[in-house]
Order: C-alpha cells, then sequence, then structure tokens
C-alpha cells in the first residue's frame, strides 16, 4: 500500500493510487451518491477548530463559526456541539442555527442590510450581539428593542481603513468599502449608541476581509481597534469584548497564511502588551475552519480537443462551485485514479451555457471521459454560494468520519426546484 499526502490537505491522501477523504474511498462515494457530490472531513474541520482552541486556550474567547461559508445543518450542528456560536449575516441564517441545535446566547449577527424583520426575529431569539454597522441601523434596532420592550446588545463595526492584500471583492476594511463605521466616526457613533435607550454596548468588532494570508493586515488592524478601545472607554462607554473578525485564509494553491494558533500568540502578545488581554475576546472565521475540509467530486462527460484550447467537460459548473466564475479563483483539480499516461493541458469547463463557466484553466491532466476529478479546497463559499442556474439541481453533500461516510444533504430534485411557483390559472 503506498499513501501519498496532498501538501495542505493532510485529511486527503491517494492509497494504492485512489483517493480518499479520511478512510473512505471517494469512488465508492461517488458511486454511491452520483457527482457532482460533495464531500467533507469532519476531522479537517474539527482540527481547523482547534488550532484556534489551542490559540485561545486559557483565555476568555468565543470562536462563531462565520456560518455563510458553508452553512448545511450538520456542519452547524458540528461546530455547536463542538462550542461555537455563530456569526450570522441575515434571518435565514438564525433558523438554520436554531433548527441545528447551535445556542442563540452565542450568535451575533453582522451585515450592512438587516431588515426590520430579521431584527426582531433575532431579538425575540436573544442573540448575543448585533454587529452594528451605521447609524441609521442603530436607530432601526433602537426602534424594534424598544418595540418589543427589550434592550438589544450591540457592538459597532470599525472599519480600520488597513489593507487586507487580498481580492477587492472580498477586502472589507479599506474607507471606501460599504462595510462598518469609519474610524473618525466611531467615538461619535459609540457615544451615540450609549444614549439609545433600546441598545445596550457590549463590544467593538472589525472583519478586514477574506482569504487573508499575511499577518501584518491583522496586527494593523489590532492596533487601530485598540487605539478606539481606548478612546471610547475614555470617554465612559464600557466595551466588554472585542471581536477580530474572520478573514484567515487558506492554501488553495501554494498560498502559505498563517496557522491560527501561531498568529493569535502574536495578536495576543500585542493584546497583553496593550493591557487588553483580559477581554472578552470574539473572533468570526469562515473559511479557515471548513474551506480545505471539503472537496467536490465530479465526472468528465466530455472531452473536446481543440486547435486553440482543449476543453474538459464536467458535470459540475459555476453554479457548484461559482468562485472561479466570481473571483478568478484558483481551486486544485486532481484525478480520483490517477492514470499513468501522459498529461495533456484541458480547459476544465461545466455544462453551464456561459463562457464565464470554468472551474479550471490550463490544467495538466491525464483523463478520460467518464473519469471522475475532485475539485480541492471546496468546502467554503461553494455549496453555500451554489445556484439553480440553469435550472441545475444542487449537489447532494456527505460528510465523513474515519471509515463513516453520513449523507447531510440529498441530492435536489427539479420537483424541489419549482416548488413555490405558480402557473398562471
Ligand atoms: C464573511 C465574514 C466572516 C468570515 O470570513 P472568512 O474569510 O470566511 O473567515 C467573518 N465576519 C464577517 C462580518 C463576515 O462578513
Amino acid at each position: 500500500m503506498t499513501d501519498k499526502n496532498l501538501p495542505g490537505h493532510p485529511f486527503i491522501t491517494y492509497r494504492n493510487n485512489e483517493l480518499y477523504v479520511e478512510d473512505v474511498r471517494l469512488a465508492d462515494l461517488a458511486r454511491q451518491h452520483g457527482t457532482p457530490l460533495f464531500v467533507y472531513s469532519q476531522g479537517a474541520m474539527l482540527s481547523a477548530l482547534a488550532a484556534y482552541q489551542r490559540g485561545f486556550a486559557g483565555r476568555n474567547a468565543q470562536i462563531c463559526y462565520a456560518m455563510k461559508a458553508n452553512s448545511s445543518l450538520a456542519i452547524l450542528q458540528l461546530f455547536a456541539r463542538a462550542g461555537c456560536g455563530f456569526d450570522i449575516v441575515s434571518g435565514g441564517e438564525l433558523q438554520r442555527v436554531l433548527a441545528a441545535g447551535g445556542n442563540p446566547a452565542k450568535v451575533i449577527f453582522s451585515g450592512v442590510g438587516k431588515t426590520r424583520a430579521e431584527i426582531r426575529l433575532a431579538l425575540q431569539a436573544d442573540i448575543g450581539c448585533f454587529n452594528v454597522e451605521s447609524e441609521a441601523e442603530l436607530d432601526a434596532i433602537n426602534e424594534v428593542a424598544l418595540s418589543l420592550g427589550k434592550t438589544a446588545p450591540v457592538s459597532i463595526r470599525v472599519n480600520p481603513n488597513v489593507d487586507a492584500k487580498t481580492h477587492p471583492y472580498i477586502s472589507t476594511g479599506l474607507k471606501d468599502n460599504k462595510f462598518g463605521i469609519a474610524h473618525e466616526h466611531a467615538l461619535a457613533t459609540y457615544q451615540r449608541a450609549a444614549r439609545l435607550p433600546g441598545l445596550k454596548v457590549v463590544g467593538i468588532d472589525c472583519h478586514i476581509g477574506s482569504q487573508i494570508t499575511q499577518e501584518d493586515p491583522y496586527l494593523d488592524a489590532m492596533e487601530r481597534v485598540l487605539e478606539l478601545v481606548q478612546a471610547i472607554e475614555a470617554a465612559g462607554v464600557h466595551l466588554h469584548h472585542i471581536d477580530f473578525g474572520g478573514g484567515l485564509g487558506i492554501d488553495y494553491n501554494g498560498d502559505t497564511p498563517p496557522a491560527a494558533d501561531a498568529l493569535w500568540a502574536k495578536l495576543l502578545t500585542k493584546l497583553d502588551a496593550r493591557g487588553y488581554g483580559d477581554r472578552q475576546l470574539m473572533i468570526e472565521p469562515g473559511r479557515s475552519l471548513v474551506g480545505n475540509a471539503g472537496v467536490c467530486l465530479t465526472e468528465v462527460l466530455y472531452l473536446k480537443p481543440g486547435e486553440q484550447k482543449n476543453f474538459c467537460i464536467v458535470d459540475a459548473a459555476m453554479n457548484d462551485l461559482p468562485r472561479p466564475a466570481m473571483y478568478e479563483a484558483y481551486h486544485q483539480i486532481i484525478p480520483l485514479n490517477p492514470r499513468a499516461s501522459q498529461t495533456s493541458i484541458w480547459e476544465v469547463v461545466g455544462p453551464v451555457c456561459e463562457s464565464g463557466d470554468w472551474l479550471g484553466h490550463e490544467r495538466a491532466l491525464a483523463v478520460n471521459a467518464g473519469d471522475q476529478l475532485a475539485v480541492l479546497s471546496a468546502g467554503a463559499y461553494c455549496m453555500s454560494m451554489a445556484s439553480n442556474y440553469n435550472t441545475r439541481s444542487r449537489a447532494a453533500e456527505v460528510l465523513v468520519s474515519g471509515n463513516q461516510a453520513h449523507l447531510i444533504r440529498l441530492r435536489e430534485t427539479s420537483t424541489d426546484q419549482m416548488r413555490g411557483e405558480l402557473l398562471l390559472s
């Protein structure tokens, strides 16, 4: 038996030239459940979480999984059981937390456009904190809270104006982003929040972007946030917690983000040095907990060699894996059963009728029609961003633990898709 580990993917291995997630052979799952199919490693998720937990050992810290990265119920259940809270961005996400048995007191609600109905739902569920992104939102939460006879716990998302050095669509901490309250207005906004009778100020938060692979933006953001903490508290508003958001990147293709425990060792040293080490800390990691725990299995439908380009047409598409089309993101694509034959260069594309529907450019692969491939790093921002474009049904999902495979989502049917649509009478 020859085992080969994939760098950056300790829970995915080739054994005797066959690809496994933990101790489950992926070809078996593809046969049993069909493709496209998402397969997740429970061990990979828990070990990613353990890195943060090690980083925070002995601290008063709450990890709130940013569930928009992957909001499947069984995955939420796994993180809830492991002690996580959740960072939500909609009322729908709150309903998912409740359905998965999560503790609403450990929920924080982020996002620039919370509706009054969502605010009401969150207040009725007694969530832990609203991360407020504008003055107008403060007023709305205050009004809804007063109408319910409740006090809303709030934190203000401050925009530290640091460059996270990531893709512009997922950079959120710069002045010209729609997120948060500008550094220079933060103090006044806190003073205003403290005067509103339906609100209780409990914390401060920031989130500077996603797929961050360097530690400097975090250290800079912390510096900027702590300056504000000092100014806000000097003005008489106490901050019970400090929330540093999420954003830590993963290795998609040789990326080298800092390890969560090493990063937090540095951040905590800084926090201690500034005298804030005893505050409750919150973080909102998403991608770094689930991204590299998932793969998407797909079958090669047709090979279409051409003069300019060779197309390898597979049964997964931009509706299943939207990141390449949206962000020109790179996902590794590897065979379930590698062939010994010569590789050619392929454009790996899906069946959707648009040229943006590609999964990988210029990939060296030895493939035949009928072969199965695994798209790696598909645990975050894939299934949760999947759509029904081209009336394609969303894929099934399997969670693997050791040699056990649990189906956690049935493949969607066309009937599921059309439910709720009405014909004219
Ligand atoms: C998306 C998001 C996160 C998680 O980001 P990751 O890059 O997946 O860690 C955390 N906080 C907020 C407010 C977000 O919008």
